[in-house]
């Protein structure tokens, strides 16, 4: 069994040189993931001259650990939406799906980028009395808006009261994608390179790593987590749910399924594999991922299956439901909060994104305007600031038996032995958080804000972009 996402197992990494001397260009695009590498592909048009940098490896972070589905039957975030805007909102967030599903579609085509992609329909379901009524409800929402909305009467895989079910959606190996976007790319890529800060100047960026700087007309941040916290406090007007998937071999036939309350139960198939998620909570919660992968294990032997591939991931859920897409001061611009959807809104992103840099018309751009401010949102930053102090919390307080807990000239640092003595800092830089050891996936995870770090400390997902390795003196 392998302790990495089947689509990182199933692809060839990609590699790019790192950045080394200054640059100048019109954008600067900061993260290589599905929104980054999107927003690049729709300025390959344009005489601009953009450039990318990846902290880590092109599109292998969130980007590279989903359940890979093209889907606007989005389990209860569609109602979510209805909730805390009205339907008009929630109608447009569905089409704004759509579009990107059948524009995602549509560069497949055009690109011939093999990347596994399957028309499938996508079903919704529910085991729970009180939930019924409001998947019904959704269905009749649904039906008004001209969708064609099946009722579905039983699926081996999953016990259900009610599951309903739509038509054009599809399921895709996400990494595939991604570097099939850069097929005929013409701009530099430059991976290992992490953007530590962007200074405004009179009409343009300085944005520099630890060595260089990169001077820039336009700043696109698709860094996923936002790593700054002022301006916009984005930190608080988000929080983070984590994940567990696993692939089985099976004879799974074309199926995409997802429940329709937390914890999220999503199923699908990818080829001869069954690709189960489970587990899905508050990232400040139920902290020891061991224990989320022995549960999920447990739910696969009810299905007669056994895992090639177990692996976790988190994303950033907003507090109102829709995503921060758009311009957030002057010529700087960010893709981010999708709600576990970002493989439609990533791309939906790099559209918007590159249609307000080239000053073209975009009917979304009001919809998902990142200053937005609401009640909900106001609500959920109290709601946001508890969840971290107690992941902060947390995260000192647990302790994992195969780590050794000690202090190294006043620092405190976890060691794990296996072969080798592996010396890490217990504090995050990101935010100073407490790293809890994830005793299945081989990291160390930050409990507050999703940043995690390999064995040796090299920070492999952000918000931080500074390792965790002890400096021998
Ligand atoms: C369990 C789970 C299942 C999911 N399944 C689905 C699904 O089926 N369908 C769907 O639509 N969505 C799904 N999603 C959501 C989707 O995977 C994400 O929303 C999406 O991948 C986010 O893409 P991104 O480009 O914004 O972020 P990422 O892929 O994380 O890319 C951001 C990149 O920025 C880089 N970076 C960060 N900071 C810096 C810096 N300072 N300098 C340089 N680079 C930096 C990072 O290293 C990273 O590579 C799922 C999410 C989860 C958690």
């Amino acid at each position: 069994m392998k302790n990495i996402s089947i689509w990182k197992d199933t692809v060839k990494e990609k590699e790019y040189p790192e950045l080394n001397e200054n640059k100048e260009v019109d954008v600067l695009i900061i993260g290589g993931g599905i929104t980054g590498i999107s927003t690049l592909y729709n300025l390959s048009n344009t005489n601009l001259k953009v450039m990318l940098v990846e902290q880590n490896k092109i599109g292998m972070s969130t980007s590279a650990n989903n359940t890979g589905k093209l889907n606007y039957l989005q389990n209860d975030l569609l109602d979510k939406i209805r909730t805390n805007f009205n339907d008009k909102t929630a109608a447009k967030y569905i089409k704004s799906q759509q579009d990107a599903i059948e524009m995602i579609a549509d560069i497949i085509t055009k690109e011939n980028i093999n990347c596994d992609l399957q028309k499938v329909n996508a079903s919704l379901y529910t085991n729970e009395k009180e939930e019924v009524k409001k998947i019904k409800d959704l269905e009749k929402f649904l039906k008004k808006m001209g969708i064609k909305v099946e009722k579905v009467k039983k699926v081996n895989i999953v016990k259900s009261k009610y599951m309903i079910e739509v038509p054009n959606t599809y399921t895709f190996h996400p990494i595939k994608y991604v570097y099939g976007l850069l097929k005929n790319n013409r701009f530099p890529i430059y991976e290992n390179t992490s953007i530590k800060r962007i200074e405004k100047k009179q009409d343009y960026y300085i944005c520099s790593t630890d060595k260089y700087k990169i001077k820039s007309k336009w700043v696109v941040i698709a860094s996923h987590y936002p790593y700054f916290n002022i301006p916009y406090l984005f930190p608080i007007k988000a929080s983070l749910e984590k994940s567990y998937l696993s692939a089985s071999k099976t004879l799974a036939r074309p199926i995409s399924l997802i429940s329709y309350n937390k914890p999220t139960i999503s199923i699908r198939n990818y080829k001869d594999c069954l690709i189960y998620l489970s587990n899905s909570h508050s990232l400040n919660k139920h902290i020891c991922a061991k224990e989320n992968f022995i549960e999920l294990q447990n739910k696969l032997k009810n299905l007669d299956l056994k895992p090639d591939y177990l692996w976790s991931n988190i994303d950033i859920m907003t507090n109102d439901g829709l995503p921060y897409i758009g311009r957030l001061k002057d010529n700087i611009l960010i893709g981010t909060g999708y709600n576990t959807w970002g493989l439609t809104n990533g791309p939906l992103a790099g559209q918007i994104l590159s249609d307000i840099i080239t000053g073209k018309q975009n009917e979304y751009i009001e919809l998902f305007n990142p200053k937005r401010i609401n009640l909900t949102n106001i609500l959920g930053i109290i709601t946001n600031v508890y969840k971290n102090i107690s992941g902060f919390i947390k995260g000192y307080l647990v302790r994992n038996n195969k780590v050794t807990y000690k202090k190294i000239d006043k620092q405190k640092v976890m060691i794990y032995q296996d072969k080798k003595s592996h010396i890490v800092n217990r504090k995050c830089p990101h935010f100073g958080c407490g790293l809890v050891f994830n005793e299945v996936e081989k990291t160390w995870d930050c409990p507050c804000h999703g940043s995690r770090f390999d064995l040796d400390g090299k920070c492999t997902m952000s918000p931080s972009n500074h390792d965790i390795s002890i400096r021998k003196k």
